[in-house]
């Protein structure tokens, strides 16, 4: 079967690309630009037999009909929709930057599956937990988010990045479902989408680390921290999942599309601080001792059960099996960014 996957040079994308080459899919990726292309053909024929993989270039998934030729050109049997902005970097225009391409680049999809490409099965969309969270219910551990709350963020509420972020993914995945909601009769494919928390885990490339962007620079800047920081270590309290349970969870729905039409894969392994990361450095890594702050485990703990968010997402977990544990997950990405800065 022929994949498409949007964004594949990203983070999370090229787990999914990875894991669809092992399981013998043919795959279809899509770059914004032909050296970054070239990079990740190059990078995965290391690991794989790439006459599997194609790469086609959209320099813009914000512009009308970005995918049209692109699905013209192929017949698929399933799109992984996975390119969206995410940034740490601040930007001038929040709405521009974020919430154009965002919602654009879904409809793009949506539309452009339903007119030009009728073969496609499944269409499953990366959207964020983002949605689902209702951030004036942060520290409150009365209100549980669910697959089933979302975020009521308004567009005038916006004041930073992160809330732009948060918007974009907001709007563009209530714009898909009210498409596929409209259009329901006339297309021949189901909608699912992934709404993944914090994503952490060990890159499919270590040398990727070099340019690590969004979660995974937020992971590594953590696990730099000098061993002399004072505490406490709390200043980041959410939810989070493992790189490689997110792509499994965007392949799922390919082999079985009834089963995951319309649903919402939220992924979450359990919550946690910069303490749980440190926590896992020094109990992880004895050779290293010494190298990072101790903090407080207990306090760190006790700390997590009255903030943060809620979250009950056990549909998700009835539908697609269990989730890597967060320890796991952190001692993986720390011991491959630990290894590539010995090979610096
Ligand atoms: P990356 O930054 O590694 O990947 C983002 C991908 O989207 C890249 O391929 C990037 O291209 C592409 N992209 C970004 N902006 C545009 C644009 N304006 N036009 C075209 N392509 C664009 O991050 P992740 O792998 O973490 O993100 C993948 C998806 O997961 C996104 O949809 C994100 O919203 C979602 N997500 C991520 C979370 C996280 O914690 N990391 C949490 C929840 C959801 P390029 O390589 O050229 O920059």
């Amino acid at each position: 079967s022929l994949v498409l996957v949007t964004g594949a040079t990203g983070f999370t994308a090229q787990h999914i690309v990875d894991q669809l080459l092992e399981k013998k899919y043919k795959v279809v990726g899509t770059a914004r630009s032909q050296a970054k292309a070239d990079t990740l053909l190059a990078n995965f024929s290391k690991i794989h037999d790439i006459s599997n993989l194609s790469l086609e270039i959209v320099p813009d998934i914000g512009s009308s009909g970005a995918f049209d030729d692109i699905l013209k050109k192929y017949k698929f049997d399933y799109v992984i929709h996975t390119a969206s902005p995410i940034s740490l970097s601040p930007v001038d225009d929040l709405y521009g930057f974020y919430v154009k391409p965002a919602v654009a680049g879904c409809l793009s999809i949506l539309e452009g599956v339903k007119k030009f490409a009728p073969s496609v099965k499944n269409v499953v969309v990366t959207s964020s937990i983002g949605t689902a969270l209702n951030f004036d219910q942060a520290d409150n551990m009365d209100f549980v988010h669910t697959e089933d709350t979302w975020n009521p963020l308004d567009w005038s509420d916006v004041k930073s990045t992160f809330q732009a972020y948060a918007y974009s993914k907001t709007a563009a995945e209530l714009a898909s479902r009210k498409f596929v909601e409209v259009n329901q009769s006339e297309l021949n494919y189901t909608y699912t989408s992934v709404n993944p928390t914090f994503i952490f885990g060990p890159h499919v490339f270590a040398s990727n680390l070099e340019f690590a962007s969004g979660s995974s620079e937020i992971f590594n800047s953590i696990i730099s921290y000098p061993p002399d920081k004072e505490g406490p270590f709390n200043d980041i309290v959410s939810l989070a999942c493992d790189v490689r349970d997110v792509a499994r969870l965007h392949i799922e729905p390919l082999s079985d599309p009834e089963k995951f039409h319309n649903s919402r894969l939220c992924v979450s392994s359990g919550e946690f601080s910069p303490q749980t990361i440190l926590d896992v450095l020094n109990s992880r890594f004895p050779e290293l001792k010494g190298k990072f702050p101790k903090g407080n485990s207990a306090e760190g703990e006790k700390y997590l059960q009255t903030h943060g968010f809620a979250a009950d997402f056990s549909k998700t977990l009835k539908l697609a099996g269990s989730l890597t544990p967060l320890e796991e997950t952190i001692y993986d990405s720390a011991k491959q960014f630990f290894d590539f800065k010995e090979k610096l």
